[in-house]
């Protein structure tokens, strides 16, 4: 099951392991107030470190910057 980053309206942010199927049915509950009124939270890391590698897998990286992989 994957693991969600969810932030709740009273600003408690918390992470849960959950299926799609729990996150549907508003089964996923805030530890602090009780609230299923939660949104997903991204924290961009994994997107941040595959732009990295991608860029470093580029052969003209000293002239794009790892940019080009942008324009495809
Ligand atoms: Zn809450």
């Amino acid at each position: 099951m994957p693991f969600y980053d969810l932030k709740c309206k009273c600003g408690e942010i918390f992470n849960v392991m959950a299926s799609m199927s729990d996150r549907e049915n508003r089964r996923i509950r805030c530890p602090k107030c009780g609230s299923s009124d939660l949104e997903a939270v991204f924290t961009n890391i994994n997107i941040i470190q595959s732009r990295k590698q991608s860029g470093a897998e580029c052969p003209n990286i000293s002239q794009c910057g790892g940019m080009c992989r942008h324009m495809q």
